[in-house]
């Protein structure tokens, strides 16, 4: 499809949209807007390849997010996720990575915080060897602690072990950047892309790191209904804002509109094979 914008990462399938979704769609059609719409469980998943399934200008993404579901054992349904996989609309498996935000140290229990490190990284290790094994991109999610870069530390870690050994066979996107410079380096290096959300329209302290990486590396997302951007802050966010986003990019960068909703769109068709 010839795309005016495509918004590589959204929720359209969640129930925030029950009322109205077909109206949604069909706008989004009108305009030639695209998106991918992510899982986040076994449940989510299935429900966004099955939308997905119905329209010509919506993907999907199976896969589970580190601290959605915390009472889902990923080991239990990979045979699920990888009938979902079959789909040809499944375009990446995730969202997957290392939530740390909301960790909080126990005094009576010092090992809970291990733990919950522990349980995360298992499962995102299983979604990378998934996602090596189906030759499909990573849509990695990943939030460090408050003041810190650990969360992406830790990812950047397992990535770059598999990198070693699989070269250019490992692919992704880093969604919701809201790493540092140093850690967009480390994205970089592996081939990974990273995407900005509705956010860089309303806070000031992206714009470093959106001016550093190199615009064949960027990709825009609403995160919808998550996040929405100026003009409409405080409103539910749906994949049509998503021009708003690569504005800003634009404007940050100080390139001419055009030319940056050009090239993120050749990324998305390059990441994802839209
Ligand atoms: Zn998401």
């Amino acid at each position: 499809m010839n795309y005016s914008f495509f918004d590589i990462h959204s929720h359209l399938h969640d129930k925030s949209f029950d009322e109205d979704r077909d109206y949604i769609i069909d706008d989004m059609k009108n305009k030639n807007i695209g998106t991918i719409l992510v899982g986040s469980d076994i449940t989510e998943s299935k429900k966004a390849v099955a939308l997905a399934e119905l329209h010509d200008n919506l993907y999907a993404t199976v896969g589970l997010h580190p601290t959605d579901n915390m009472e889902e054992i990923f080991h239990e349904h990979i045979s699920e996720y990888k009938e979902l996989l079959k789909s040809k609309k499944v375009v990446a498996i995730g969202e997957c990575g290392l939530d740390y935000y909301r960790l909080q140290e126990d005094p009576g229990n010092p090992r809970a915080i291990l733990d919950e490190k522990l349980r995360q990284k298992i499962i995102f290790d299983a979604q990378i060897k998934l996602a090596l094994e189906v030759n499909k991109p990573l849509m990695v999610h990943g939030r460090p602690s408050k003041g810190k870069m650990d969360a992406y530390e830790d990812m950047l870690e397992l990535l770059e072990n598999y990198e070693e050994k699989h070269g250019e066979k490992l692919q992704g996107n880093a969604h919701f950047f809201v790493g540092n410079i140093e850690i967009a380096k480390r994205f970089i290096d592996i081939g990974f892309t990273m995407s900005f959300s509705g956010v860089i329209t309303f806070a000031s302290e992206y714009e470093e790191v959106v001016r550093f990486i190199p615009l064949e590396h960027i990709h825009a997302e609403t995160d919808s209904p998550y996040a929405t951007p100026v003009p409409n802050r405080g409103k539910r966010n749906d994949p049509r804002n998503v021009k708003d986003v690569v504005a800003k990019i634009a404007e940050i960068k100080g390139e001419a509109g055009e030319k940056v909703r050009e090239q993120l769109l050749k990324n998305a068709r390059r990441t994802f094979g839209i």
